[in-house]
Protein backbone atom coordinates (compact mmCIF):
# COMPACT_ATOMS: atom_id res chain seq x y z
CA UNK A 1 0.00 0.00 0.00
CA UNK A 2 1.39 3.41 -0.45
CA UNK A 3 0.54 5.51 2.37
CA UNK A 4 1.69 9.02 1.59
CA UNK A 5 0.12 11.02 -1.01
CA UNK A 6 3.27 12.33 -2.68
CA UNK A 7 6.89 10.95 -1.09
CA UNK A 8 7.71 12.35 2.15
CA UNK A 9 10.85 14.87 2.31
CA UNK A 10 13.97 12.60 3.03
CA UNK A 11 14.88 12.14 7.24
CA UNK A 12 17.64 15.01 7.88
CA UNK A 13 20.87 13.50 9.40
CA UNK A 14 23.98 14.26 10.71
CA UNK A 15 27.34 12.65 10.64
CA UNK A 16 29.41 11.64 13.45
CA UNK A 17 32.68 10.77 13.09
CA UNK A 18 33.98 7.07 13.41
CA UNK A 19 30.36 6.00 12.14
CA UNK A 20 29.01 4.49 9.19
CA UNK A 21 25.69 5.27 10.51
CA UNK A 22 24.08 9.03 10.54
CA UNK A 23 21.88 10.88 13.37
CA UNK A 24 18.85 11.26 12.60
CA UNK A 25 17.59 14.94 13.34
CA UNK A 26 14.26 15.32 15.23
CA UNK A 27 14.16 18.90 16.25
CA UNK A 28 16.67 21.74 16.81
CA UNK A 29 16.29 23.99 20.07
CA UNK A 30 18.40 27.13 19.59
CA UNK A 31 19.49 29.96 22.76
CA UNK A 32 19.45 33.08 22.15
CA UNK A 33 21.66 35.41 23.73
CA UNK A 34 23.97 32.77 25.63
CA UNK A 35 27.47 35.17 25.82
CA UNK A 36 27.28 38.69 27.28
CA UNK A 37 28.98 39.55 24.78
CA UNK A 38 27.10 39.17 21.98
CA UNK A 39 23.94 40.04 23.88
CA UNK A 40 25.80 43.47 23.96
CA UNK A 41 26.34 43.63 20.57
CA UNK A 42 22.90 43.61 19.94
CA UNK A 43 22.00 46.08 21.91
CA UNK A 44 20.19 43.79 24.53
CA UNK A 45 20.11 43.09 28.20
CA UNK A 46 21.48 39.48 29.51
CA UNK A 47 18.93 37.32 30.95
CA UNK A 48 20.69 35.43 33.80
CA UNK A 49 17.60 33.68 35.24
CA UNK A 50 17.06 31.38 32.22
CA UNK A 51 17.56 30.62 28.85
CA UNK A 52 14.78 31.55 26.10
CA UNK A 53 14.54 29.44 23.01
CA UNK A 54 13.33 29.39 19.05
CA UNK A 55 13.52 26.59 16.67
CA UNK A 56 14.21 25.80 13.40
CA UNK A 57 12.93 23.07 11.06
CA UNK A 58 14.81 19.87 10.94
CA UNK A 59 14.63 20.50 7.34
CA UNK A 60 16.85 23.43 7.57
CA UNK A 61 20.09 21.14 8.19
CA UNK A 62 22.76 21.89 5.90
CA UNK A 63 25.66 19.40 5.16
CA UNK A 64 29.02 21.38 6.43
CA UNK A 65 31.49 22.27 3.14
CA UNK A 66 29.14 23.18 0.71
CA UNK A 67 27.81 26.02 -0.78
CA UNK A 68 24.56 28.02 0.03
CA UNK A 69 23.00 30.65 -2.60
CA UNK A 70 22.51 33.88 -0.55
CA UNK A 71 19.15 33.19 0.87
CA UNK A 72 15.47 35.38 -0.28
CA UNK A 73 14.35 38.61 1.28
CA UNK A 74 17.35 39.81 3.36
CA UNK A 75 20.12 42.20 2.32
CA UNK A 76 22.22 41.73 6.03
CA UNK A 77 22.72 37.93 6.17
CA UNK A 78 24.81 37.14 9.04
CA UNK A 79 26.76 34.26 10.62
CA UNK A 80 26.82 32.85 14.36
CA UNK A 81 28.74 30.18 14.66
CA UNK A 82 28.25 27.44 17.86
CA UNK A 83 28.06 24.88 20.13
CA UNK A 84 26.53 22.15 18.77
CA UNK A 85 24.68 19.25 21.32
CA UNK A 86 22.99 16.01 20.17
CA UNK A 87 20.97 13.99 22.62
CA UNK A 88 20.57 10.50 22.44
CA UNK A 89 18.74 9.06 24.57
CA UNK A 90 15.38 11.29 26.71
CA UNK A 91 15.39 13.81 28.99
CA UNK A 92 12.58 14.85 30.60
CA UNK A 93 12.11 17.42 33.90
CA UNK A 94 16.15 16.22 34.39
CA UNK A 95 18.56 17.98 36.67
CA UNK A 96 21.79 19.67 35.74
CA UNK A 97 23.69 16.81 37.61
CA UNK A 98 21.81 14.16 35.17
CA UNK A 99 21.69 16.22 32.47
CA UNK A 100 25.04 15.30 30.68
CA UNK A 101 23.90 11.18 30.33
CA UNK A 102 21.45 12.61 27.48
CA UNK A 103 24.49 13.96 25.39
CA UNK A 104 25.50 11.60 22.77
CA UNK A 105 27.64 14.49 20.69
CA UNK A 106 28.80 17.65 20.13
CA UNK A 107 29.55 19.27 17.08
CA UNK A 108 30.67 22.66 15.22
CA UNK A 109 27.56 24.36 13.60
CA UNK A 110 26.21 28.12 12.34
CA UNK A 111 23.36 29.80 13.00
CA UNK A 112 22.77 31.89 9.67
CA UNK A 113 20.68 34.57 10.05
CA UNK A 114 18.35 37.28 8.14
CA UNK A 115 19.58 39.83 10.99
CA UNK A 116 17.11 42.05 8.90
CA UNK A 117 14.30 40.37 9.36
CA UNK A 118 14.66 39.31 13.26
CA UNK A 119 15.51 43.03 14.26
CA UNK A 120 12.28 43.89 12.82
CA UNK A 121 10.11 41.24 13.94
CA UNK A 122 12.25 41.95 17.32
CA UNK A 123 11.00 45.64 16.79
CA UNK A 124 7.38 44.40 16.77
CA UNK A 125 7.39 42.02 19.22
CA UNK A 126 7.12 39.19 16.38
CA UNK A 127 8.51 35.99 16.18
CA UNK A 128 11.59 35.34 14.90
CA UNK A 129 11.26 32.30 12.27
CA UNK A 130 11.58 34.57 9.14
CA UNK A 131 14.98 35.51 10.13
CA UNK A 132 15.96 32.23 11.75
CA UNK A 133 14.18 29.26 10.32
CA UNK A 134 14.63 28.98 6.85
CA UNK A 135 15.91 26.50 3.96
CA UNK A 136 19.46 25.26 4.49
CA UNK A 137 19.76 27.89 8.08
CA UNK A 138 21.74 25.41 10.66
CA UNK A 139 25.20 24.36 8.83
CA UNK A 140 26.45 21.09 10.71
CA UNK A 141 29.61 19.65 10.74
CA UNK A 142 30.33 15.80 11.80
CA UNK A 143 29.81 15.50 15.51
CA UNK A 144 32.04 13.89 17.86
CA UNK A 145 30.57 11.32 20.32
CA UNK A 146 30.46 13.17 23.87
CA UNK A 147 33.68 9.82 25.48
CA UNK A 148 35.61 11.54 23.04
CA UNK A 149 35.48 15.17 24.19
CA UNK A 150 36.86 16.60 27.21
CA UNK A 151 35.28 18.31 29.78
CA UNK A 152 33.00 21.84 28.15
CA UNK A 153 35.05 25.11 29.24
CA UNK A 154 38.58 25.84 28.35
CA UNK A 155 38.08 25.59 24.32
CA UNK A 156 38.39 27.61 22.24
CA UNK A 157 35.55 29.00 19.73
CA UNK A 158 36.25 30.85 16.71
CA UNK A 159 35.29 31.68 13.30
CA UNK A 160 36.55 33.44 9.76
CA UNK A 161 35.31 35.08 6.87
CA UNK A 162 37.54 34.64 4.06
CA UNK A 163 40.57 33.89 6.30
CA UNK A 164 39.51 36.71 8.71
CA UNK A 165 39.06 36.01 12.62
CA UNK A 166 34.99 37.90 12.81
CA UNK A 167 34.78 35.21 16.36
CA UNK A 168 37.17 34.65 19.13
CA UNK A 169 35.50 33.28 22.77
CA UNK A 170 35.69 30.30 25.00
CA UNK A 171 32.58 28.07 25.99
CA UNK A 172 33.17 28.81 29.65
CA UNK A 173 31.88 32.12 28.57
CA UNK A 174 28.27 30.79 28.03
CA UNK A 175 25.98 32.35 30.35
CA UNK A 176 24.06 29.14 30.13
CA UNK A 177 25.63 26.24 30.27
CA UNK A 178 24.90 22.76 28.50
CA UNK A 179 23.51 20.83 31.54
CA UNK A 180 21.76 23.91 32.75
CA UNK A 181 20.24 24.46 29.07
CA UNK A 182 18.99 21.06 29.06
CA UNK A 183 17.77 20.51 32.43
CA UNK A 184 15.23 23.56 31.92
CA UNK A 185 14.22 22.77 28.07
CA UNK A 186 13.73 19.32 29.82
CA UNK A 187 10.54 21.15 32.05
CA UNK A 188 9.01 21.88 28.55
CA UNK A 189 9.95 19.44 26.37
CA UNK A 190 10.21 15.72 26.73
CA UNK A 191 13.77 15.73 25.35
CA UNK A 192 15.01 12.49 23.41
CA UNK A 193 17.73 11.31 21.05
CA UNK A 194 17.73 13.19 17.23
CA UNK A 195 17.24 16.54 19.67
CA UNK A 196 19.84 19.09 19.12
CA UNK A 197 20.74 22.11 20.77
CA UNK A 198 22.39 25.32 19.06
CA UNK A 199 23.99 26.58 22.02
CA UNK A 200 24.26 30.47 21.16
CA UNK A 201 26.91 32.50 19.60
CA UNK A 202 29.47 34.48 20.79
CA UNK A 203 30.33 38.24 19.79
CA UNK A 204 31.57 39.54 16.65
CA UNK A 205 28.73 38.60 14.50
CA UNK A 206 28.17 39.87 11.11
CA UNK A 207 27.23 40.20 7.41
CA UNK A 208 28.35 37.80 4.89
CA UNK A 209 28.53 38.05 0.70
CA UNK A 210 27.80 35.79 -2.02
CA UNK A 211 31.89 34.92 -2.74
CA UNK A 212 32.32 34.82 1.16
CA UNK A 213 33.81 31.12 2.43
CA UNK A 214 32.97 31.09 6.55
CA UNK A 215 35.44 29.06 8.79
CA UNK A 216 34.57 28.22 12.46
CA UNK A 217 35.94 25.66 15.08
CA UNK A 218 36.07 24.63 18.52
CA UNK A 219 38.97 23.06 20.04
CA UNK A 220 38.20 18.94 19.92
CA UNK A 221 35.81 19.23 17.90
CA UNK A 222 35.69 19.27 13.74
CA UNK A 223 35.67 22.58 12.24
CA UNK A 224 32.42 23.66 9.96
CA UNK A 225 32.56 26.15 6.83
CA UNK A 226 29.95 27.32 4.26
CA UNK A 227 30.47 29.28 0.94
CA UNK A 228 27.90 31.87 -0.22
CA UNK A 229 26.60 31.75 -3.86
CA UNK A 230 24.97 33.98 -5.84
CA UNK A 231 21.22 34.53 -5.42
CA UNK A 232 18.75 31.32 -6.30
MN1 LIG B 1 22.30 31.75 17.38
Amino acid sequence: MNAYLFPPAPQPTLAVKGEEAAYPVRRIFCVGRNYAAHAAEMGVAVDREAPFYFTKSPHAVMESGGAMPYPPGTENFHFEMELVVALGGPAFRVSADQAMSAVYAFGCGLDMTRRDLQLKAREKQRPWDLGKDFEQSAVLAPMTRAAEVAALGSQRIWLTVNGETKQDAHLSDLIHSVPEIIADLSKFYHLDAGDIIMTGTPAGVGPVQPGDVIEGGIDGLENVSLSIGEPA
